[in-house]
């Protein structure tokens, strides 16, 4: 008899989400993470769900069909059909699961509209970060008594057969069988030779996910013959500072735009519409001189974008500046003051509808106003979305479309639905498939 039904590999967004989804079927569940920061612990945890109890009680008409209108008007017909369909008509089972059963109390974001999605459909929990939502999850694993979890465990192969797994643990090697595996180790952004080769324009980004990303579950999908699709897309960042405090690098969190921040590069001009979908964002900054940017917002758009986790934390650490005129921006950041103060000037120009703005943004806000708020910017990798071909219950593919026995994958190690590059992510998609997938993996392994 196996000691357990299913081995979860990785406890970030989607291992978390596959333990307790199994458990809740009454499976006994093995949850191994190698202890290494998840990238889901530093997002933004606002996750997309349409069709929710959450949107109706808003008053907010959503349904998958419209979801899945959005990313096709994002990112064309790259995403795999199956796939979306399985995330956008899941993902309101899911919010509840995580809600009721795990416990999880979630709302829906209303700060921001954000690009990409036709409705307000991001959800989060009350402090809206992934810190948060990350601790939250991890203190859930204690309501469920079949579930063991090794934190510092770092698994190294899957048993023959799929059978199980190999871990490492305070330097000591376990083996442990179990019914199904899932693999839920996240993405490749930490892992220099697999960006080299599927996703060249993001090798030289800022990593700004967790470090335990290194494609130990893509690598393994790949070797036991998973069809791997969209290899080449990412998530992209570009409200990422390019420095570090202490170790901790501030993020400001990508509603600034939505707030009525302006951009501008060391030559003090705009670049491009701030209003943009962050993720083709990044490659756009990273193309300006020295790949980095001047973020610059008012005294209204620092209250409203406390609302988010990340952003808080920059304020913590003391990250951005309060300035009072435009000439002291430029002078903080050595920026010509008379081509900003222009920059600034028009662009009031075009937020009051008095001038035209050459890279078309629509969605200004209000005007821009002193006291300014301001932080240097560049553009970060946050996530790949390449990985894994899976059906509607998470099982891993092969190109021929059948099965690999016994074999689950979510979140990063799978597919996304980002379709290819980096300009298919809209926000709050990498969470949704994370969520969706672990939720349906962890439910079906339990019944393998
Ligand atoms: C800055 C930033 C902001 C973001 N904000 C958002 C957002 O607001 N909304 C959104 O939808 N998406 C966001 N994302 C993306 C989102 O966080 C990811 O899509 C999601 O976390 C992927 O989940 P995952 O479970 O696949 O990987 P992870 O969350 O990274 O979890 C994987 C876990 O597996 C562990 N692991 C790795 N290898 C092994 C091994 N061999 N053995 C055991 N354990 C292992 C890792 O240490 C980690 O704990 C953001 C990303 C970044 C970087």
């Amino acid at each position: 008899m196996k000691t357990h039904d299913v081995l979860v590999a990785g406890a970030g967004a989607a291992g978390l989400v596959a333990a307790l989804a199994a458990a809740e079927r009454g499976a006994r569940v093995l949850l191994l993470d190698s202890g290494q920061p998840s990238t889901f612990a530093t997002s933004g945890g606002l996750f997309s769900a349409p069709g929710t109890r959450w949107q109706r009680e808003a008053g907010i008409e959503d349904s998958p069909d419209l979801f899945i209108q959005d990313v096709r008007a994002k990112n064309g017909d790259t995403v795999p059909d199956l796939l979306l369909r399985t995330v956008a008509e899941g993902a309101a089972a899911t919010a509840e699961f995580i809600d009721g059963p795990a416990g999880v109390k979630l709302h829906l974001h209303t700060t921001t509209n954000w690009p990409g999605h036709a409705v307000k459909r991001l959800h989060a929990t009350a402090g809206e970060s992934g810190a948060e939502f990350n601790t939250l999850l991890r203190d859930a694993l204690a309501r469920f008594s079949t579930i063991t979890f090794e934190d510092g465990a770092e698994v190294t192969a899957l048993l023959p057969g799929i059978t199980g797994a190999t871990f490492t643990r305070d330097g000591a090697t376990h083996h442990a069988e179990a019914g199904a595996t899932i693999l839920a180790t996240g993405g490749y952004g930490g892992a220099p030779d697999l960006l080299a080769r599927f996703a060249p324009p993001a090798r030289h980004a800022v990593h700004a996910g967790g470090a335990g990303s290194t494609g130990f579950g893509v690598r393994v999908a790949a070797e036991l013959g998973a069809e791997m699709q969209c290899m080449d897309a990412y998530q992209g960042q570009p409200h990422v500072s390019p420095h570090l405090i202490g170790t901790v690098r501030p993020r400001y969190g990508a509603s600034l735009p939505a707030l009525g921040s302006v951009m501008v590069n060391r030559e003090g001009r705009r670049f491009c519409a701030e209003d943009m979908g962050p993720s083709e964002m990044t490659g756009v900054l990273l193309s300006q001189p020295g790949g980095r940017a001047m973020e610059i917002w008012d005294e209204h758009a620092q209250q409203a974008a406390q609302a988010g986790g990340p952003f808080r934390r920059a304020v913590e650490l003391g990250a951005m500046r309060r300035f009072e005129t435009v000439a002291a921006i430029a002078a903080h950041f050595s920026l010509p003051e008379a081509v900003l103060a222009e920059t600034l000037a028009h662009a009031v120009a075009c937020a009051k509808g008095e001038a035209t703005d050459p890279f078309g943004r629509r969605n200004w806000k209000a005007p821009i106003a002193a006291p300014f708020h301001a932080a240097e910017i560049t553009g970060a990798l946050a996530h790949t979305q390449g990985g894994a071909r899976v059906d509607q219950a998470a099982r891993v593919l092969r190109p021929d479309g059948t099965a690999i026995p016994r074999l689950f994958a979510a979140g990063g190690v799978a597919c996304g639905i980002s379709g290819t590059g980096t300009a298919g992510y809209i926000p709050g998609n990498g969470l949704a498939q994370s969520f969706v997938l672990g939720f349906l993996a962890g439910r079906a392994a339990a019944g393998a």
